[in-house]
C-alpha cells in the first residue's frame, strides 16, 4: 500500500518524529513499511510537519500523489525539498547546551565543550529512529550542507526560548 495522509482516527497514536500524540481528526502522515516483525505492513504515523522534517522523500512522494487540499501543503513541500536536497538534515532532532564536555562531535570528532550549543541527531533505519550523537552547531554547515536549522531544531525542542534561539543562531554562524 501507498503511504497516506489522512485524519487521525483517534488521539492515541504517537508521532514517530517527535514522540507527542497526534490529536484526533488532525491530518497525519502514515509511512507504510514491510512489517519488521511478521507478515504484511506496518504504518508509522507522523504529524505532517514532523514527517516533512524526518521522512522528506516519502512525504514529497505522498503530497505529489494526493490532491486533497492540505492547509500547509506549500510549506510542507518546501521543508521536505530541503530535506531531500540536504540529506543529513532529516537527522536533526533538536538543539541544546552540552550538559558535559564528554560528547564528541560526529563531524569534526573534537569534544563538544560543556555549555556549547550542539545539534542532536537521530538515524532512521527499518522504521526506527535511534539516537546518533551530536554535532557542534558550528559544524552544521559542513556536516549538513546548510546552517538553516533553527526552525527545525525549535520544532523538536519547543522549550527553546527566544534567547536560546538567538544564541543558537550565533553558534551556527560561528566557523571554527
Ligand atoms: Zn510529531
Ligand atoms: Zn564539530
Amino acid at each position: 500500500m501507498h503511504h497516506t495522509i489522512e485524519p487521525a482516527a483517534s488521539g492515541r497514536a504517537g508521532c514517530k518524529g517527535c514522540g507527542q500524540k497526534i490529536a484526533k481528526g488532525e491530518l497525519r502522515f502514515g509511512e507504510r513499511l514491510p512489517n519488521a516483525y511478521g507478515e504484511g505492513e506496518m504504518t508509522l504515523w507522523f504529524h505532517l510537519r514532523c514527517g516533512a522534517y524526518k521522512r522528506p522523500e516519502s512525504v514529497l512522494e505522498t503530497l505529489g500523489r494526493i490532491g486533497d487540499p492540505i492547509d500547509e501543503r506549500a510549506e510542507l513541500v518546501k521543508l521536505a525539498e530541503e530535506g531531500v536536497q540536504h540529506r543529513r538534515l532529516a537527522r536533526v532532532d533538536g538543539a541544546s547546551h552540552a550538559p558535559t564536555g564528554r560528547a564528541k562531535c560526529r563531524y569534526c570528532r573534537l569534544p563538544i565543550s560543556k555549555g556549547d550549543w550542539r545539534l542532536s541527531l537521530v538515524f532512521y533505519e527499518d522504521g526506527r529512529f535511534s539516537a546518533a550523537g551530536f554535532i557542534h552547531a558550528a559544524c552544521a554547515q559542513d556536516y549538513l550542507g546548510t546552517r538553516d536549522v533553527v526552525a527545525r531544531a525549535r520544532h523538536f525542542n519547543p522549550k527553546l526560548s527566544d534567547e536560546d534561539v538567538a544564541a543558537l543562531e550565533a553558534a551556527l554562524a560561528a566557523d571554527d
